[in-house]
C-alpha cells in the first residue's frame, strides 16, 4: 500500500503588510522530506511513524513551510500548490495521501488557501480517494475543506507539543480507510464566538474543559476524531474563529449531533471569553514587584509565531522607563547585529533599535550599550516545544548590555538576524545568558512560548500590546470576518 505525504504549511496574518513570497519558503523534496523530519516531533514526524506501525510504503512528496507573516503572494501560493499537485500526478497510482496544512494560510485571491488547496487536491484524485489532512490548532476552518477531505485532525495542545501523535493519528485513519476498515464521515460546528488567543492554553481556562470532553468523545463506540481548532483571529478571513470536528465510522448524523453538543458547550462558556490583560506599565511594575524570578511578560501584539515583526519595542520602552533591571529582552534587527559585529566583543554601540519593520509595534528606541556576546544564532532543542522544531536559527546575533553603569544593573538586549518566534529556551542560553540569574524574560509571543518559558519562570504575566497580534483590535477592522461573533456584538 503506497501512501503518500506532502506539508504546504503557512500562518498568514492579514494585518502584516508585506505579503510573503515564495523565498520565504524552506523546501523539501522526496527523501529529504524524511531526513529533515525523522528527528523532530512535527506531524510529518508522526506520518513517518505510521507507515511503519500501519504497514504502508510512504511516498514522500514534498514539503513548503514558512515563519508566519503577511498572506501569500499569488506566484508563491500557485507555485507551490502547483509543485504539490504535480508531485501527487507523479507519484500515482497511490492508494492514499497524508497532507500537512496549516488552516490559517492566505493567498491572494484566496483567504481560505488551505480549503482551496484540499479542493484542488480533491478534484485531482477524485472522489473517494483517501484522503487525510492535519491542521494546527490555529487553523480557521471552512466547511468545504472538511467536506473535501476525507478526515481532519487537529492538534489538541497548545502550546502545541502533540504534533507527532496527530500525525500517527492521521496515519492510521488513512491506512484504516485505504483498507475499509472504516469509512469516515465528517461534521463541522463553528460556534459564533472569536474565542481570543489569550485563552488558546489547553492546561487551564474554558479551553480545557472543552478539549477534556473532545478526548472523551474519541472513547465512544462509532467516533473515530474529534478535534477543536481554537482559530486564528489575526487573520480576516469568512471563517475566521474556532471550529470542532467531529469524524464518525459512517455514521454522519452522530458526528454532526456530538459537534453540536461540543459546539453547545463553546457558546456557554462566551462570557469567560473577554480578556482582562494589564498593558506594559502594569505589567512591567508587577513584574518588579515580584519577590521570585525570573518572571517571563509575554509581548502578546508582537506574537512572532502569529507572524508580527519581532521587533517592537513597547514592552522595552517601559522596562527603561521605569528602570527595570536584569531583564532580557529579544528583537528582530539585523542592521543592529551588524553595527555590533563591527563594534566588536566588548566594543560600545549607540544604536537606532526595533520599530523598523512596520509603524505598528512602537518606536525606533535609541540604546547605547556594550556588545557582550556575538553568536551565530543556531540552536538544538532536544525537549517536546511548540512547534516540534529541533533545530533553531537565529541568524547572526549579538547580546548588548544596556544601562550596566547607568542606575540599577540595565538588562541585556539580544539583536538577531532572523525573524523567529521565542519556541526554545535555547535561544537566549546559546547566547550565554542564564535565564534563573535574570529578573525579567521578555518572550515576544501568546501561548506557545509556555512550553519554552514555563520551565524557568515563577510567573508568566501577559501583556496587552499594540502590534499586528494585538489580541483587541476592534470588529471594524475587520471587512470579511463573519459579524455576528459573540464578542462583538455583546
Ligand atoms: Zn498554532
Amino acid at each position: 500500500m503506497r501512501i503518500a505525504i506532502a506539508n504546504f504549511t503557512h500562518e498568514s496574518n492579514t494585518f502584516v503588510a508585506a505579503p510573503t513570497p515564495l523565498d520565504a519558503f524552506h523546501i523539501y523534496r522526496g527523501q529529504d522530506v524524511i531526513d529533515h523530519y525523522t528527528p523532530t516531533f512535527h506531524e510529518v514526524a508522526g506520518y513517518i511513524a505510521g507507515a511503519e506501525e500501519y504497514d504502508f510504503t510512504l511516498v514522500p512528496l514534498f514539503s513548503a513551510n514558512a515563519t508566519p507573516g503577511g498572506a501569500l503572494t499569488n506566484e508563491a501560493y500557485e507555485t507551490l500548490v502547483g509543485e504539490l499537485l504535480t508531485s501527487i500526478r507523479a507519484a500515482m497510482p497511490l492508494d492514499g495521501l497524508l497532507l500537512a496544512l496549516h488552516g490559517a494560510m492566505v493567498a491572494e485571491g484566496f483567504p481560505q488557501a488551505d480549503g482551496e488547496t484540499v479542493r484542488r487536491v480533491r478534484e485531482l484524485v477524485g472522489a473517494g480517494f483517501p484522503l487525510v489532512v492535519t491542521h494546527d490548532y490555529h487553523g480557521n476552518v471552512p466547511p468545504g475543506l472538511v467536506a473535501d477531505a476525507t478526515g481532519l485532525i487537529i492538534y489538541k495542545t497548545c502550546p502545541h507539543i502533540d504534533q507527532r501523535e496527530r500525525g500517527v493519528e492521521a496515519a492510521e485513519l488513512v491506512a484504516r480507510t485505504a483498507r475499509r476498515d472504516v469509512q469516515p464521515v465528517s461534521a463541522i460546528v463553528k460556534p459564533p464566538v472569536i474565542f481570543n488567543i489569550a485563552f488558546h492554553n489547553t492546561n487551564s481556562g474554558p479551553m480545557k474543559p472543552l478539549m477534556d470532553a473532545a478526548i472523551a468523545l474519541e472513547k465512544q463506540p462509532g467516533i473515530l476524531s474529534v478535534s477543536i481548532a481554537a482559530g486564528y483571529q489575526y487573520a480576516d478571513v469568512p471563517w475566521m474563529g474556532p471550529s470542532i470536528v467531529v469524524i464518525a465510522d459512517g455514521d454522519i448524523a452522530l458526528a454532526q449531533r456530538e459537534a453540536e453538543r461540543l459546539g453547545e458547550m463553546m457558546w456557554a462558556s462566551r462570557e469567560q471569553l473577554i480578556p482582562r490583560i494589564p498593558k506594559a506599565a502594569e505589567a512591567v511594575a508587577m513584574a518588579m514587584a515580584s519577590s521570585q524570578w525570573p518572571v517571563s511578560l509575554f509581548e502578546l501584539g508582537d506574537n512572532v509565531g502569529g507572524g508580527s515583526a519581532g521587533d517592537a519595542t513597547i514592552v522595552l520602552e517601559e522596562l527603561l522607563r521605569q528602570k527595570a533591571d536584569g531583564w532580557v529582552v529579544t528583537l528582530y534587527d539585523p542592521e543592529s547585529v551588524a553595527h555590533c559585529v563591527a563594534a566588536g566583543i566588548g566594543g560600545r554601540v549607540d544604536l537606532r533599535t526595533g520599530g523598523k519593520l512596520d509603524k505598528q509595534h512602537g518606536p525606533t528606541l535609541s540604546v547605547s550599550g556594550r556588545v557582550r556576546t556575538l553568536h551565530d544564532g543556531t540552536f538544538e532543542e532536544t525537549e517536546r516545544r511548540h512547534g516540534g522544531a529541533r533545530y533553531g536559527d537565529q541568524g547572526l546575533a549579538a547580546v548588548v548590555e544596556v544601562n550596566r553603569t547607568g542606575p540599577g544593573k540595565g538588562g541585556l538586549l539580544i539583536l538577531n538576524s532572523l525573524r523567529i518566534p521565542p519556541m526554545s529556551i535555547h535561544q537566549i542560553t546559546c547566547m550565554g545568558i542564564q535565564p534563573q540569574q535574570q529578573k525579567i524574560l521578555v518572550a515576544k509571543g501568546a501561548v506557545a512560548p509556555r512550553a519554552a518559558y514555563e520551565p524557568v519562570s515563577s510567573r508568566i504575566i501577559e501583556v496587552d500590546t499594540a502590534g499586528a497580534t494585538s489580541i483587541s483590535r476592534p470588529a471594524e477592522e475587520f471587512a470579511q470576518a463573519r459579524k455576528d461573533l459573540y464578542e462583538w456584538r455583546r
